[in-house]
């Protein structure tokens, strides 16, 4: 990886950010007290202690990070933005009762709504140190337009990093999946859909800022002939695979009914273990499924609040860690956990494992790690993102650690994983400030509030016509 290239006749734009604490992610977990970090282009061009380096021309910024910690942006690695029009609701239920309640009105969404919702979605993740999103979009109904263009509109208006993935269901009530038959799509309309996305929007290059994946939706949504021919689909055009796995008790019971085999062992033999895998929850997971991920390299995308919500347990995640499997965190669709951010569920990791696991089970450096580098793993982009290092794209968070809720904690990375949400001075996506003083640049807060409202309100009275 070299320096970005300047056009002809212009020198490459820097910003610099010195005086602030850094905790860089690499593989050493290397720290700066008082460091710098340069940003050129796109790129990071150099971190290190102390700060910048004198001479350095074409800096049109200068940021003074004093009372702040530098971190590589947050990587969210599960969610599915339409549910931000459906929160609050079927609030003491389990994941079947609930998904139960809710698909009847997630069935009756459209092309603006979906616009709407993860606008919404986006707008809270960023505001919250997220530069890279993944959505996992599985609900389709028959003439509702183009919900997957509709997010992507979405985010290209936030400015954010974006990994969608075309999710489906092909297996309704009546054939003995859960979902009932007005909400899934038939096998083949899901693939030709699938792979239209792909060829539609992915963008392999290193500093991309969409890339598809390929997400039928869970064992007990989608067919064994969908997972299979998803699988050889996904590999054909090299893009990566995601879905829900062991998620709860209800599921593993399921496919043990159905297929005689636990969701891994079920998962493994429809060719869903491997290196361009990652699937979110994993809750319910014995020794030998997590050597079979750590064996597969298969990534787990964790969502500690959404998990607890529903009540579906808590995921072996220092278990999967020692194992050596890569784990990202997520926030989950925000109608299994309303409050929709991701640096709140480092907090929330560390808190879950270690009333789980004991005291040692997760620490603040571990919970910092998952929502970044850990991520950009599970998404098949460590090379490109999830630390601060030269060469790597300049995807960071400034967060401010000298106010109220932090001034009094010396470590500053115990002070973002431990304390109250930090504040965010500036969060930089492709070098690009999305997030200045707390407020988003690029969408206006209110707007993208109200129309979420009134999209929501909208899918509710369509709903209660039925
Ligand atoms: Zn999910």
């Amino acid at each position: 990886m070299s320096a970005p290239e300047a056009p002809p006749g212009r020198p490459v734009e820097r910003t610099v950010i010195e005086h602030c604490a850094v905790a860089t992610v690499d593989a050493d977990d290397t720290e700066y007290t008082s460091g710098h970090v340069v940003v050129a282009g796109n790129r990071i061009e150099s971190v290190g202690e102390g700060p910048a380096p004198r001479g350095l021309t074409g800096v049109a910024r200068r940021i003074d990070g004093s009372g702040h910690l530098l971190t590589p942006g947050l990587v969210n690695t599960h969610h599915h933005f339409y549910q931000w029009l459906t929160r609050g609701l079927a609030q003491d239920a389990n994941l079947f009762d609930w998904l139960v309640a809710l698909y009847p009105t997630w069935a009756r969404i459209d092309e603006p709504m979906v616009h709407a919702a993860a606008r919404g979605s986006l707008a809270m993740m960023v505001r919250g140190g997220v530069t890279t999103a993944a959505d996992h979009h599985y609900v389709f109904p028959r003439g509702s337009g183009d919900l997957l263009g509709a997010e992507i509109r979405a985010a290209r208006e936030l400015g954010v990093r974006f990994n969608p993935t075309r999710g489906s269901m092909d297996l309704g009530e009546s054939d003995g999946g859960l979902p009932p038959d007005f909400a899934v799509e038939s096998t083949e309309e899901a693939l030709i859909a699938t792979e239209e996305a792909i060829d539609t929007h992915h963008d392999p290059s290193f500093d991309s800022m969409l890339r598809i994946g390929v997400a039928p939706c869970s064992p007990f949504s989608v067919t064994t002939e969908l997972l299979r021919s998803a699988a050889e689909l996904a590999r054909r055009k090299g893009v990566r695979l995601h879905t829900h796995g062991s998620e709860t008790v209800e599921e593993e019971r399921f496919c043990r009914e159905r297929f005689g085999m636990g969701p891994t062992d079920y998962f493994e033999s429809t060719g869903w273990l491997g290196g361009d895998v990652w699937m979110a929850h994993c809750v319910h997971m014995n020794d030998s499924d997590i050597e079979a991920f750590a064996r597969t390299g298969t990534g787990v995308g964790h969502c500690p609040s959404s998990n607890a919500r529903l009540a579906a347990g808590t995921a072996r995640v220092p278990d999967m860690l020692r194992a050596g499997v890569p784990v990202g965190l997520g926030v989950d669709g925000t109608a299994s956990n309303e409050a929709g951010e991701l640096h709140t569920e480092l907090r929330n990791a560390l808190l879950v494992h270690r009333l789980a696991g004991g005291e040692k089970a997760l620490g603040p450096r571990q919970a910092l790690r998952l929502g970044t580098y850990g991520g950009a793993q599970v998404l098949g982009r460590a090379e490109e993102i999830g630390s601060v290092e030269p060469g790597k794209l300049a995807d960071l968070a400034l967060w401010r650690l000298d106010g109220l809720g932090h001034s009094t904690i010396e470590d500053p990375v115990a002070a973002l994983t431990l304390g109250a949400p930090a504040p965010l001075t500036l969060l930089l996506v492709d070098g690009r400030p999305v997030v200045e003083e707390g407020r988003l640049t690029t969408v206006d807060e209110e707007e993208v509030a109200s129309g979420a409202r009134d999209e929501a309100r909208r899918l509710s009275r369509i709903a209660a016509q039925r």
